[in-house]
């Protein structure tokens, strides 16, 4: 469904990317980590067109987005993202927020949009708060709609940010929770997170980056249980 080859990328001199290379099947999930700055933000955000890169190429369910010709905007609406930063809009109810780009970008009816985005409230356990502004809202929450909405547009995949790491800790696991349903239910992810228990729990395989570059890419069991880089374990041994 995602793949990534030799992908290169500078912002100036600087190399952010360096030869990244891998790929994601369909039902497949690949938990991203690494220190900060190591460039996960960045090899995501190519993922979904919203950083260019300079070398190699990356595809989406066989579209490349080195290519030139590529409908970036039409690739996107099929990608959902989820960030840190919930990014919802502060000035629509949450219902409003699900339907938006179902009516703006997929022309969907109103009608139908709201059936869906109730649907999808429900599942993440939020059909009372339907109403509700972002802000009468606990992160969590937030959080949930967030990911609610991106499941709106009916992504082939879906890429999250460290959706948890700004949250209060007792908010993490209902975040984590709707994850890991939507990792059961067979849906294609990319999660760049350091929340080890739902790699554990769900991850098929781990990536581990560091200054712009993969040094691991492995079975979920086997990067927990065998050694391995000197850098991984390091990293380790400051998250766990
Ligand atoms: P991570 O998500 O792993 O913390 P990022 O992908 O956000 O890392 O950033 C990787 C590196 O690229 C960092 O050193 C960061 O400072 C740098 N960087 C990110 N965005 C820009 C930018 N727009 N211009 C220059 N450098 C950037
Ligand atoms: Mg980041």
């Amino acid at each position: 469904m995602i793949s990534i080859r030799n992908v290169s990328k500078w912002y100036g001199d600087f190399r952010v990317l360096d030869g990244c290379s891998t790929a994601v099947g369909k039902g497949e999930v690949v938990v991203v980590c690494g220190p900060s700055g190591s460039g996960k933000s960045t090899l995501i955000k190519c993922v979904n067109g919203l950083e260019p890169f300079q070398q190699g190429d990356i595809r989406v369910d066989g579209t490349s987005l080195a290519d030139p010709k590529t409908d970036l905007p039409r690739l996107r609406a099929r990608v959902g993202m989820v960030f840190q930063h919930f990014e919802l809009f502060p000035h629509l109810s949450v219902i409003d927020n699900l339907c938006l780009a179902q009516i703006k970008v997929l022309g969907r009816s109103r009608e139908a949009a709201r059936d869906k985005g109730m649907a999808l409230l429900a599942r993440v356990g939020l059909a009372e708060q339907a109403q509700k502004h972002p802000g009468q809202l606990s992160g969590g929450q937030q959080q949930r709609v967030a990911i609610a909405r991106a499941l709106a547009m009916d992504p082939v995949v879906m890429l999250f940010d460290e959706p948890t790491s700004a949250l209060d800790p007792e908010m993490v696991s209902e975040v984590l929770e709707v994850m890991v349903q939507l990792a059961q239910e067979g849906m294609t992810m990319m999660c760049v997170t350091h929340e080890m228990g739902f790699a554990r729990r769900v991850a098929d395989r781990v990536i581990f980056m560091d200054r712009g570059a993969i040094l691991e890419d492995v079975p979920a069991d086997q990067f927990f249980a065998a050694p391995r880089a000197e850098r991984t374990r390091e990293f380790l041994s400051k998250i766990l």
